[in-house]
């Protein structure tokens, strides 16, 4: 969970290139008629995201222009040798996912989804970078009064923490389970964005994923330390790490991962001899399906 600065965009000149070119004269003349209209709604986007008021805004088709009209845009925006250089710039904005702050971006995503609102299908403000397991899972969620996720541009972010990890024994083995505290410095309202994020991306799982990852190819030093200097030396080691983390980055699924590590008196003292990684790939060989005998089958 990251936020990104919106860098300005000349909406009018990325409409023409998106245009320039294309066999559809029509479609193409009514962009140029309805340049205002479309700069119109994006400040009025604008002026909504700011004062967390975005689940106002008009889905509906505008000007004569139809569905597909705005899809055939976005595409262009990506596609188009004219107009591409527009979506790169867009992308330019985080090489990270903002989304969940770990994976590298590699689409666009609409916030508001095209699907629902076809009129901000190529607002740059409405399209944010992302990586592709982020832009599947938030999918065409509506982001309706009170079931808004994070908009990276205009959302406010905390600078409290507020990402925390439990380390908890599951059938014999650790499991790591990330949940969200409400902190001092978000409204209601805006914390309440913060968890559908949470819940809507299921980061629990991802974070849960890479924590376990993370632990793997530690394991073999926190025991040795554990070996050499008891449980004091390990928990040494894992403050030492948590504090690097949390000057990096408050609330990173590392940071939580460090700090409910170095408070875990069960995982210092039995938790890191039981820990097994535990991969998500299926184990064993599929079986064979005998080929049917071709005279028997109809
Ligand atoms: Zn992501």
């Amino acid at each position: 969970m990251k936020k990104i600065k919106y860098k300005n965009i000349e909406y009018q000149n990325l409409l023409i290139k998106c245009v320039e070119g294309i066999h559809d004269t029509n479609l193409q003349s009514n962009v140029y008629n309805n340049i205002s209209s479309f700069k119109e709604r994006s400040t009025n986007y604008k002026k909504l995201a700011e004062r967390q008021t975005l689940y106002q805004i008009s889905s509906e088709l505008k000007n004569d222009f139809i569905y597909e009209n705005m899809t055939f845009l976005y595409g262009k925006l990506r596609d188009s040798s004219h107009s591409r250089t527009y979506y790169d710039k867009i992308m330019g904005f985080s090489k990270i996912c903002p989304y969940c702050g770990v994976q590298i971006s590699s689409s666009l995503d609409h916030y508001l989804p095209k699907r629902h609102y076809p009129m901000f299908s190529v607002d740059p403000m409405n399209l944010l970078p992302c990586c592709s397991d982020c832009n599947t899972t938030k999918g065409e969620h509506k982001q309706l009064q009170e079931s808004e996720t994070l908009h990276p541009y205009f959302d406010k972010y905390s600078n409290v923490r507020f990402l925390e990890m439990d380390v908890i024994e599951i059938d014999d083995n650790v499991a790591f389970q990330y949940y969200l505290n409400i902190p001092s410095d978000l409204s209601m309202q805006e914390y309440r964005k913060v968890a559908k994020h949470f819940e809507l991306l299921e980061l629990n799982r991802m974070y849960s994923i890479l924590a376990s990852t993370e632990v793997h190819s530690q394991i073999y030093n926190l025991k040795k330390l554990y070996k050499e200097g008891g449980k004091e030396a390990l928990q040494q080691n894992l403050d030492d790490i948590y504090y690097s983390n949390l000057h990096a980055e408050i609330n990173s699924w590392k940071t939580a991962l460090y700090d409910g590590l170095r408070k875990s008196e069960w995982f210092c003292e039995k938790g890191i001899f039981i820990f097994e990684y535990v991969s998500d790939e299926s184990e064993g060989i599929e079986e064979l399906i005998p080929i049917p005998n071709k005279d028997k089958s109809i």
